[in-house]
């Protein structure tokens, strides 16, 4: 039986690229070798990330100007490629401090110059995003996360009026929901959530922004030797990026973000409906700031979480206990998450209730 599986990541994928990727491996495109061991400037593969890169083109609207990259490192080394490559030696950048990844990327960000925390939610413990900024003339950008796995949210908006370039960590929600690209100077994600399996990250950069720093920074740390090389400075993670095409060409079929967004809302809405009416179960974040991709919540009487754990995990259900620094629960149900899982799970909470009840 195959579980359903809420992790926050690596999370699960759509099953016919399961499927699909399972046979690369065997036999990659009837070539009698697998995709584990083709050479990276293979024809074959060039028409990969070629195709990667054209359907993430269409799929986000990329504007002509921005470059996209596939890299290696994680979305954790991105914290510190972009002070690197948009922070100027004695200048400034304004961070939004919505939790823990946006307290990662600050703490990078400081080894290169001055950080303005301009708004934070540490007040709320991070269970809402904060609602006044103002980025000072002076910051090279200001750097947002657009989703918190741990604790919360997006709300956007708000952050996206200001006068600089804006750099999103779009880890957790990228291709969940509509975005105009043009407003952003940089996104980058870590595959592993929404995208593909771990060990490649997504960047989408604008061009003009790049090369004025004055810095040294390393061929393997820079985005102009990237885009030069066209993702294929070095050996790519080939694999990864495979199936990253294969995920991108099925959200693709689905009918695009666009499709996608609306299943989204309705995945979350149907779990965010039973957490608010079901009198065991309570959501910790403020309404106006709550996930489309990572729902939490708790137990009003925190010591019948275990045994909901295990009633859960009887029905197939996993991943759902919540970061170890905040205990509770936490499904992440990302675009590749079927709606008949999270029925799964509500019916689990209502049938837990009914039985303790
Ligand atoms: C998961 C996550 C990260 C960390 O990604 P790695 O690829 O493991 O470095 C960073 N930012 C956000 C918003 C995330 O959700």
């Amino acid at each position: 039986m195959r579980l359903h599986n809420f992790a926050a990541g690596s999370a699960i994928l759509p099953g016919e690229v399961f499927t699909e990727s399972a046979q690369a491996v065997q036999n990659f495109n009837d070539m009698g070798l697998s995709i584990l061991e083709i050479s990276h400037r293979s024809p074959k593969f060039e028409k990969v990330i070629h195709e990667a890169e054209s359907l993430l083109r269409e799929l986000l609207s990329v504007p002509q100007g921005y470059s996209i990259l596939f890299m290696g490192g994680g979305a954790s080394l991105q914290f510190t490629l972009i002070p690197l490559s948009l922070l100027p030696i004695g200048g400034a950048a304004a961070f939004g401090e919505s939790g823990i990844w946006a307290k990662k990327a600050i703490e990078q960000a400081l080894h290169y110059g001055h950080v303005d925390v301009v708004a934070t939610g540490k007040d709320t413990k991070f269970t809402a995003v904060p609602t006044d900024h103002a980025v000072p003339a002076n910051a090279s950008y200001l750097h947002i996360t657009t989703n918190n796995i741990i604790f919360v949210a997006h709300n956007l908006k708000f952050f996206l009026i200001t006068n600089v370039p804006i750099v999103a960590d779009m880890s957790s929600d990228i291709l969940s929901y509509e975005i105009d690209v043009a407003k952003y100077g940089l996104i980058y994600a870590g595959a592993q959530k929404n995208i593909r399996p771990a060990g490649v990250t997504v960047v989408i950069v604008k061009d003009d922004l790049l090369g004025k720093t004055n810095r040294v920074i390393p061929a393997m740390l820079d985005y102009k030797e990237h885009i030069k090389a066209g993702s294929l400075y070095n050996t790519p993670p080939v694999f990864d990026i495979y199936v990253l095409m294969l995920t991108l060409a099925w959200l693709q079929k689905l009918g695009g973000v666009k499709e996608v967004e609306k299943l989204n809302k309705k995945k979350a809405e149907i779990l965010y409906e039973q957490i608010d009416s079901n009198p065991l179960f309570y959501g910790p974040v403020s309404p106006e700031s709550r996930s489309e991709m990572n729902v939490v919540f708790r137990m009003n009487d925190e010591s019948l979480e275990p045994a909901f754990l295990s009633f859960a995990k009887e029905r197939g259900i996993i991943g759902i206990n919540g970061h170890r620094s905040v205990g509770g629960f936490q499904a992440s149900i990302y675009n590749a998450m079927p709606i008949e899982s999270v029925a799964v799970l509500t019916q689990a909470m209502k049938d837990f209730t009914d039985e303790i009840g």
